[in-house]
């Protein structure tokens, strides 16, 4: 959430950056998309907590208190609102919470207290909400019942909303004019909040928390815009309007560059401009290798206005279209027209190439407002193909929208996070009921459209037999697939130095699919951030793979590296690379297979 300090709105507009007097330092986190950016700080709160303090004039107290009551019945209304839109077939829980809410909200702790702040402390409504906030979970904190102790989330959630409805735009900062040259400096993101960042023209981002494949920085890498996270300490050293430099490839962040330093980078910026207009004649280059293999290189996108990128790439089709986005910074669930109005413009953008539309991957770090309730571990749980099989309304809603949209083009169904065969049954057999209720209200769709599985649980990789047998195609998610065989939280910027793609284990484990795919007859893409990997390709190709599918911004260097490529040359070294587990001879084999 963006708490845009009032009395500091942003960095002045200044036409092209100049280095100040104040002392340069260096931050070193995790960079999530190359380039360089060069702007002015501009600070935003992902957190609850941090919140602007200021002092309001006695004349101006009932205002601010009447801004806190707007706020509190905004919220009632969306809660109510939510309630009243739970499908009947929905679990008990999920109403039971939002009555939980909704007495929260109506608490006089949370409803009344502040507004005597207000007026004692002659201070602004949201300082106040976080010091009641700050009262109540330190009482929390002190129950001894786990059960009851836990309830504190659901205050600060509460309070979440409030805070929201106070700064009325949600979590966009107060845009500052010039966005081109204002680099976001944030503590966290959510995906939900990256994926508003969209509407903007920011030159970077950098935050503190985070890891490489987190949502929140696949969002970052598919605005193609320079950006780090995992800084650690960048949200509370960086001032706001102080000059930075954000090196996304190495990523680095310098804070208050010198003069040389500053010359140096620019430089670098504008050669890195000429290489990317360099890169756009091969937009209409055949893909295929030295040896003349055609490598298949498709796009992913998270919102339907993604796909102009997708054109622009010269992609051969859309590999994944992460659908849950459309679900999320609402209070509502999007209904099967609306669904149906995004998957379309999607596919008739397309004019025939394959879209891939995945099913609703909804659980672990994407929540919709009001269901923050995820679990007590949330990669682990209700996620995905879970969720949709728990809640056969929402997921009939969804599959007959994209039904629908597979009659106006080439359309794919892809269904993540399968791991048992019961799971692809049951998913069959809604697809299955979807297409009965289509021809009973005799709305067309394509009957033979392709229904795929994506592989990125361990235990589906090794246990491909049926959904081979199944299935008409696998698509590998190789950042779930790391996550969940390497236990590492793909959003935990502690552990993202373990996140390793090159790992043996993984990489037997993506051979293993290719393979098996292959051998069955059915075709294999990967669709993980390992697919825009330049380190990876090379090898991806000598284990067979044939699709790929990455952010439109990756398609044209590994585009580069596909025609530079000689796949007997690479399969060799590939199988070499399964073959031995010394780790110095894998590196030396990598660099070779890389020259
Ligand atoms: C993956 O896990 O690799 C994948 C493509 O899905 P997502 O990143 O959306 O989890
Ligand atoms: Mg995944």
């Amino acid at each position: 959430m963006s708490v845009a300090d009032p009395k500091h709105p942003g960095p002045a507009p200044r036409s092209s950056p100049l280095p100040n007097q104040e002392a340069s330092f260096t931050l070193h986190g995790m960079g999530v998309s190359g380039g360089v950016a060069i702007g002015y700080a501009h600070l935003v709160s992902a957190a609850q907590l941090e919140v602007a303090h200021y002092e309001v004039p006695a004349g101006e107290i009932d205002a601010e208190i009447s801004r806190f009551e707007h706020a509190i019945e905004q919220v009632r209304g969306e809660l109510v609102g939510l309630r009243a839109s739970v499908p009947a077939s929905a679990p008990a829980e999920m109403t039971a919470f939002l009555d939980v809410h909704l007495m929260i909200l109506d608490d006089a702790n949370l409803s009344q207290v502040p507004k005597t702040l207000i007026r004692e402390r002659q201070a602004n409504a949201e300082w106040a909400l976080v010091q009641q906030l700050d009262m109540l979970t330190a009482q929390f904190d002190a129950i001894e019942d786990a059960y009851l102790r836990e309830r504190k989330h659901d205050i600060v959630q509460v309070v979440e909303r409030v805070l929201k409805a106070m700064l009325g735009t949600g979590h966009v900062p107060d845009a500052p004019s010039h966005e081109e040259n204002v680099i976001v400096v944030a503590h966290d993101l959510s995906p939900a909040d990256m994926i508003l960042f969209k509407e903007h023209e920011f030159a970077g981002f950098v935050t503190d928390l985070g890891g490489v494949t987190s949502h929140t920085a696949i969002v970052a890498r598919s605005l193609d815009i320079p950006a780090i996270v995992g800084l650690h300490r960048a949200r509370s050293l960086v001032r706001e309007g102080e000059l930075l430099i954000v090196d996304g490839r190495e990523g680095v962040l310098i804070v208050n560059p010198g003069t040389q330093v500053l010359a140096e980078y620019q430089l670098r910026q504008s050669q890195l401009e000429i290489e990317k207009k360099k890169l756009r004649r091969l937009r209409t280059t055949p893909s295929a290798t030295l040896d003349g293999v055609h490598v298949e290189l498709h796009a992913n996108i998270e919102l339907p206005q993604d796909v102009e990128e997708v054109r622009e790439a010269g992609a051969a089709g859309v590999g994944l279209f992460r659908s849950e986005f459309l679900f999320l910074n609402r209070n509502d669930l999007p209904g099967e027209d609306e669904q149906f109005e995004s998957y379309r413009q999607v596919v008739d953008t397309m004019k025939g190439l394959p879209v891939t539309i995945r099913t609703l991957d909804l659980g672990a770090d994407k929540t919709v407002n009001g269901a923050e309730n995820a679990g007590p571990n949330p990669a682990l749980g209700l996620r995905a193909i879970r969720f949709c099989l728990a809640e056969p309304q929402m997921f009939q809603t969804q599959l007959r929208a994209i039904l629908r949209a597979s009659a106006f083009g080439r359309t794919r169904l892809l269904i993540p996070m399968l791991a048992h065969s019961h799971e692809i049954n049951n998913a069959l057999a809604a697809i299955a009921q979807a297409k009965a209720s289509l021809e009973r209200d005799n709305i067309p769709f394509d009957r033979g459209i392709a229904v795929g599985g994506m592989v990125e649980v361990p235990g589906a990789a090794l246990a491909l037999g049926y959904f081979v047998k199944r299935l008409d195609f696998l698509s590998i998610g190789t950042n779930d697939l790391i996550q969940y065989t390497l236990a590492i939280d793909r959003t935990d910027d502690t552990v993202s130095h373990l996140y390793d793609p090159l790992h043996p284990a993984v990489l037997h484990l993506i051979s293993h699919t290719i393979r098996t795919a292959t051998r069955a007859g059915i075709p294999v893409a990967v669709c993980g951030e390992m697919a825009g990997d330049l380190a990876a390709t090379r090898l991806l190709l000598g284990f067979g793979l044939r699709e790929f599918s990455m952010h439109p911004a990756q398609l044209l260097p590994i585009k580069q590296q596909v025609l530079r490529t000689n796949i007997p040359d690479v399969e060799v070294i590939a199988k070499k690379i399964l073959r031995t587990d010394d780790p110095d001879k894998r590196q030396a084999l990598l660099d070779k297979l890389n020259s």
